[in-house]
């Protein structure tokens, strides 16, 4: 039956990090010990102050179609917030609420994109940009990173990846998978490349903004020359333990806006009306009120490399936010371990799943084939299980 099926959807590929959660699930359920490390989800509640505001738009009814780009209370919350956090004017006209900063990303390529365009992808990447780029025909071109410079791409890199047919660049600071943090002069270098080329949009994920150790994310937009062709991507699914919600949301040009608003307008019609009440409160709450979420992951992180320091063959950098360690394991490569011979990423990650019962995902999905990603969003007790076993297995 497959042969029925678009072209579109067949050359799609499955995304590989809820791939690996779902197998982590399945094995789960079939009895096996298996310690999930794949998915990038907090293992906290979502706080209760954001849950009693979804109890309460219950009970008072909120039950209705909403405007299509969002609640204009949550609207205006989203620019107080931007304004707060990141030093961003932006007027409710230019933002537009989604079901996921995923679906937000999608709209914004599907709006940009058309077939032979080209984005930039600096790699390590999240598995999705790539996925979003081929459902619009356009092609994405990798610019390679290293570990020992801690994951980022310079700006020569960049000017030597432009080409007539770039039309856009993705940058995800905190990165998921690295942990990479640009600061403020790094981004500032990347936009004085940009500046020669007005043609191209930036779209920048911070949905991992909060989730950092210190060192505070700068958003490319509050680069005066880039404000006009950026599109700032967050949402709350990290921050705030809200992943299931799916709410996620822009700040853009309104121009940009308004195309976000009328395609999403023929898929979902907008997000779901209790989990919007709900964002009201969560983007206006103080940030201090999660940093107990962020202490935590902070301390696991210094956990894991430590103990993964420890083992021969991991190359690892020092993750500044998110939740993963994306270490460089090439030096498994050639190698036979307890009888399986490893000769990729992939082989490793598999190889950690059916000898060590631990799920990760291979560093290919990510634009990254020497790396493995490592979620530390589990509890320690788990973390610590899962870097024995894999010590173990490796021994
Ligand atoms: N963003 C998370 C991750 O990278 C959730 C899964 C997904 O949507 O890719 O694991």
């Amino acid at each position: 039956m497959k042969q029925y099926l678009s072209d579109r959807i067949q050359s799609l590929p499955t995304s590989q990090t809820l791939a690996m959660a779902a197998k982590a699930r399945e094995l789960k359920a079939a009895g096996k010990d298996i310690i999930s490390l794949s998915l990038g989800e907090p293992d906290f509640n979502t706080p209760d102050f954001i849950k009693d505001a979804a109890i309460k738009a219950i009970n008072d009814n909120y039950n209705s179609y909403t405007p299509v780009d969002g609640y204009v209370e949550l609207k205006e919350a989203i620019c107080e917030k931007f304004y707060r956090d990141n030093g961003l004017r932006y007027n409710p006209n230019q933002i537009v609420v989604s079901t996921g900063a995923k679906q937000s990303i999608a709209n914004v390529a599907q709006v940009l994109l058309n077939p032979g365009d080209e984005i930039l992808l600096p790699a390590p990447y999240w598995v999705s940009y790539s996925a979003i780029a081929t459902l619009c025909e356009a092609k994405f071109v990798e610019i390679p990173s290293t570990i020992d410079n801690n994951f980022k791409i310079t700006p020569e890199q960049l000017e030597a990846a432009i080409s007539p047919k770039t039309k856009m660049v993705f940058f995800n600071s905190p990165n998921n998978p690295s942990g990479t943090i640009y600061s403020e002069s790094e981004f500032r270098a990347l936009a004085k490349v940009l500046e020669k080329y007005p043609d191209i949009f930036i779209l920048s994920d911070e949905i991992y903004e909060h989730i950092n150790y210190g060192k505070k994310p700068f958003s490319f937009a509050a680069i005066e020359s880039m404000y006009d062709r950026t599109i700032t991507v967050n949402g709350l699914a990290k921050a705030f333990a809200m992943t299931g919600w799916r709410i996620g949301y822009i700040g853009a040009p309104e121009w940009i806006a308004k195309a976000c608003t009328k395609m999403q307008g023929q898929i979902t019609s907008g997000a779901n009306c209790i989990a919007q009440r709900a964002a009201i409160t969560a983007v206006l709450a103080p940030v201090e009120k999660i940093q107990y979420m962020v202490d935590t992951f902070e301390s696991r992180r210094n956990m894991v490399l430590d103990l993964l320091g420890k083992i021969k063959g991991f190359t690892l950098n020092i993750p500044d936010g998110a939740f993963y360690i994306f270490p460089d394991i090439s030096d498994f490569f050639g190698k036979t371990i307890n009888g399986v011979t490893i000769q990729n990423a992939n082989d490793f990650s598999m190889f950690l799943l059916e000898k060590a019962n631990v799920a990760t995902v291979t560093g290919d999905a990510f634009g990254a084939p020497n790396c493995i990603r490592i979620s530390y969003a589990a509890s320690e007790a788990q973390l610590k299980e899962a870097i024995t076993r894999i010590k173990n297995v490796l021994a």
